[in-house]
């Protein structure tokens, strides 16, 4: 199966050549020719799969196709997604697969001045990529209306409900032209989101590409049971091996994921940290080190990592085993893209044994134990498993507990000592 063999046109397939894709991904084979035919989609894939080029190939042939001009301050197509990191990836990727296409595209979030955004809508655009707040904010401020919207594409539906945007959505919704071709992604198909696909769209195409509950099999899962206080060392430990040339870092907080990157800091590791605290700014500048290779190690909470689309991430470690299971899937997700393979390991102390067995219930299988390390704990290995309610409380308040201060002048052989 080749792209042409979609039905694509010569621009779009100049540009996916371009872009060094020898062959579609299973989603678009599925998703493309449907769309072409002008059908509604209902996709349950997560990023990774090749989602974007899915939607936004078809779309930016079925705006050519009927060609005309956006009214001002009117967009063509709207693609609604949770997070700002991912509307600047479509954003980007509309970009790049419409290069020989004239069409104009601008992409609006949150937490940035509204200015620029404001401009570039002022003269209609053809395709527009937007987080549902800021969106609403500018339609408030009749800055934008959606009254001539062609093609509408809800993005990462089970995320938007997670994140408490379900409001906002049905507010866009509500706005919309009734005649319209809808597009719905989403990860997971729980009721609820089934009934929000339904609500939006009509007789829809269903495809369907690797569940949530299944994980990549090209990623080599592997979990090191450790003592709390020892992450630290194996962190350093795993990090000696020079194979691991590009890796994300998860810490469950922020104070977590500014722990990290310091102590990486402090042993000579390159690394940045991302999460809500940080500005949008920064966050960006982060990435962008990470994705030119500027920076060896990303430490990241799980909403900052959303969507964050990087190739070649050689290594996703779980400095903290994520307590919803479902994380643990979108996380090691971030490696093994498009057919590449990767690696995954968790270190796991006495509490998080809990939430390994969730996982391992998730995702039907068992992750193996990597004893050959340093740090390896048997009392870990053997620790009885406590329901994951229990093993939540209680590291909360060990998160709680005052932070004592750091004694620079500390023996450094103290620790290994007491080992
Ligand atoms: P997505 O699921 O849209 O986040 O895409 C995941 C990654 O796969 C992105 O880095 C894309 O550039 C890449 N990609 C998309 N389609 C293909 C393809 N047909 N062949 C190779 N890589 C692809």
């Amino acid at each position: 199966m080749t792209f042409s063999d979609l039905g694509l046109i010569a621009p779009l397939l100049r540009a996916v050549e371009e872009s060094g894709y020898s062959e579609p991904t299973p989603i678009q084979t599925a998703a493309i020719p449907r769309l072409l035919e002008g059908r509604d989609l209902l996709g349950c894939a997560q990023t990774g799969t090749g989602k974007t080029a899915a939607f936004a190939l078809p779309m930016l042939q079925l705006l050519a196709r009927h060609n005309r001009r956006a009214g001002q301050r009117s967009a063509r197509a709207l693609i609604l997604t949770p997070t700002r990191e991912l509307a600047i990836q479509i954003h980007e990727s509309f970009k790049t697969y419409g290069k020989y296409l004239k069409f104009r595209y601008a992409v609006i979030f949150g937490g940035v001045g509204q200015g620029p955004q404001v401009q570039a809508l002022a003269g209609g655009v053809d395709v527009l990529v937007a987080t549902p707040g800021r969106l609403l904010d500018l339609i408030d401020q009749k800055l934008l209306h959606l009254r001539d919207l062609e093609i509408f594409v809800l993005d990462e539906a089970d995320r938007m409900l997670d994140m408490g945007f379900i409001h906002d959505v049905r507010k866009v919704i509500a706005m919309l032209p009734a005649r319209r071709h809808n597009l719905f992604f989403s990860a997971t198909m729980p009721p609820d989101i089934q009934r929000l696909a339904d609500s939006i769209l009509t007789d829809p195409a269903r495809v369907e590409v690797a569940p949530v509950s299944s994980t990549a099999e090209l990623i080599a899962q592997s979990v090191m049971y450790v003592d709390r206080n020892n992450k630290k060392n194996l962190l350093r430990h795993v990090l000696q091996d020079k194979a691991l040339k590009r890796v994300i870092v998860f810490t469950r907080t922020k104070r977590g994921a500014n722990q990290v990157s310091e102590v990486l800091a402090s042993n000579g590791v390159s690394s940045e940290a991302i999460h809500g605290n940080k500005s949008q700014s920064a966050r960006q500048r982060a990435l962008e080190n990470f994705r030119v290779g500027r920076i060896r190690v990303l430490v990241a909470t799980d909403i900052a990592a959303r969507g964050i689309d990087i190739d070649g991430i050689t290594h996703v470690i779980n400095f903290e085993v994520p307590n919803v299971a479902e994380s643990y899937v979108h996380r090691i997700g971030r490696t093994a893209r498009a057919g590449a393979d990767g690696i995954a390991i968790s270190f796991c102390d006495a509490e998080e044994r809990a939430f390994i067995r969730d996982i391992e219930k998730l995702i039907k299988q068992e992750i193996p134990v990597q004893r050959d390390q340093p740090y390896h704990s048997t009392e870990v290995e053997t620790a009885r498993v406590m329901s994951s309610g229990k093993a939540k409380a209680a590291i909360e308040k060990n998160q709680n507990r005052p932070r004592r201060p750091r004694n620079r002048n500390r023996n450094p052989n103290r620790n290994r000592t007491n080992r």
